[in-house]
């Protein structure tokens, strides 16, 4: 479907007006972009970037730690390993937080200095940045690339075109078995999987990952972050004058001028058209600021290289805020940062101290419900209490159960000590007895002091000791 737009005022030189009519295309299909290489200090930052998070995703499965994968997400046995912690389903807040605080720095750095994390850190960003290296490996240049697809197929247009989809399939495979390594001992998974002795689960889930690489990095590319990222749909809402975006400054580039060295009529920007052919996502930063725009800053070291070649100061596309480029000075601590910046630091204080205390062990304790306190020989008065005990230690461990609170408290039942297996729940009953005279109230905070005769490690609970009567 198309539109006619009448764009132009009419022509002084004629009565009668001209009209100047555009084609404007509602629904246009894909052009392919080729993103044109560029150097500069943001690329170079961004590169550096990029090789560092692709070495921690690829790396960090293969680190032992303790005779085990340092980071498992051992989902048949229901536990996380992250170096030293495990984390359990019960231990599920954890995981929780960590998520809200990932959510959360986002909106933080989204409100201080925009899409950073599309431009450096995004694995669709990583992955297709990745894709881009491969194809330059196998097709050239920008232009080289434009000439290739242009001419007809032969020998050398089928070599290129296959070494670089041989390049993406491999990345894309070595992709999908890394992240189900995340979650499968990889040093097994590899090995298996080449020998077609995985299981279905971990063949399926490395194929589906691997295609689904091949087809975002490869092929969808910026349409992803135009069509499907959710993200880039309501950060704007995070956006606001004092936001730092990838802008162009208008009033120093405006009206554009045809290239001449040190010539001062005119704005700086000489129309070269570097700052598109460099942008991942085919846009022109010069038309303003764009939901497109993944803030990579590419068409800053594209320009500022053109800036230099002109005896120009640089900075004609920069990262700069609305208030900045209107003259104003950008506030960067302000209310909705400061809300952030608050939100998460309680967040991780709170995630430290859950990582701090977790315990080895889950024990939850249940007051018998039908004889809530009865005689016992010796003038003792007696509670009846049931037991859950749930192992969260790597190792089979041994446990004694004792009472605190009032004088003289004895435990009957497991006090003398039973096993637990890694990973197993015990139930057990105990009763635990008090001397009736030493009995002042009736209802009386008591703990109960679970040992890990193994390790010698002391868990405390609490809970309540009753007397027979209110009086
Ligand atoms: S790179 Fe700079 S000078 Fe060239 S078109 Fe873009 S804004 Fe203008
Ligand atoms: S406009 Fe500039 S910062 Fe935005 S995506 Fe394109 S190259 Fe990257």
């Amino acid at each position: 479907m198309t539109k006619r737009a009448n764009n132009t005022p009419a022509s002084t030189s004629s009565n009668q007006a001209q009209i100047d009519e555009k084609i404007i295309h509602l629904y246009e299909s894909r052009k392919k972009i080729y993103p044109r290489e560029v150097k500069g200090i943001f690329a170079k930052i961004r590169d550096n970037g990029l090789v560092v998070l692709l070495a921690i995703y690829f790396l960090l499965p293969w680190l032992n730690w303790d005779n085990r994968q340092a980071i498992l997400f051992d989902m048949p046995n229901r536990r996380f390993y992250i170096f030293d912690i495990v984390i359990w389903p019960q231990d599920l807040i954890i995981l929780t937080l960590f998520l809200f605080i990932m959510a959360m720095t986002l909106f933080f750095l989204t409100a201080l200095v925009g899409r950073v994390w599309c431009g450096y850190a995004c694995p669709q960003t990583i992955w297709t940045e990745a894709f881009i290296w491969l194809e330059r490996f196998a097709e050239g240049s920008r232009i080289q690339q434009i000439k290739l697809d242009k001419q007809p197929w032969n020998a050398q247009k089928i070599r290129k075109k296959v070494t670089k989809h041989a390049l993406w399939i491999i990345l894309a495979l070595w992709t999908g078995l890394t992240f189900v390594g995340y979650f499968t001992a990889i040093r097994a998974l590899i090995p298996d999987f080449f020998t077609l002795s995985a299981s279905f689960a971990a063949t399926f889930w490395a194929l589906f990952y691997a295609g689904a690489t091949y087809l975002n990095a490869g092929w969808l590319r910026e349409q992803f972050c135009k069509t499907m990222c959710p993200y880039a749909r309501f950060q704007g809402a995070m956006y606001d004058e004092n936001t730092l975006l990838i802008a162009y400054d208008k009033q120093r580039g405006e009206p554009r001028r045809k290239a001449k060295r040190g010539e001062n009529q005119d704005g700086h920007c000489i129309d070269c058209n570097l700052c598109v052919q460099v942008c991942p996502v085919g846009i022109d930063i010069r038309d303003g600021n764009q939901s497109e725009c993944i803030n990579c800053s590419l068409c800053i070291d594209a320009c500022n290289d053109v800036m230099d070649q002109i005896e120009a100061p640089r900075g004609l596309i920069r990262y700069a805020s609305d208030n900045e480029m209107m003259g104003k000075k950008t506030r960067y601590i302000r209310p909705k940062t400061i809300g952030y910046g608050v939100i998460l630091a309680v967040g991780i204080s709170v995630l430290i101290y859950q990582v701090i205390t977790i315990s080895a062990i889950e024990l939850n304790i249940k007051r018998d419900r039908n004889i809530l306190a009865r005689y016992a020989p010796n003038n003792q008065i007696e509670n009846v209490y049931s037991i859950n005990l749930l192992n969260k230690t790597l190792d089979d461990a041994n446990y004694e159960i004792s009472a605190a609170g009032i004088d003289g408290l004895t435990v009957q039942g497991a006090q003398t000590g039973f096993s637990v297996k890694s990973g197993e729940v015990f139930d057990t009953t105990i009763r635990i007895l008090a001397d009736k005279d030493l009995l002042t109230n009736y209802n009386t905070p008591i703990e109960l002091i679970v040992k890990n005769t193994t390790t010698g490690e002391v868990h405390r609970s609490q809970t309540r000791f009753l007397n027979v009567t209110r009086d």
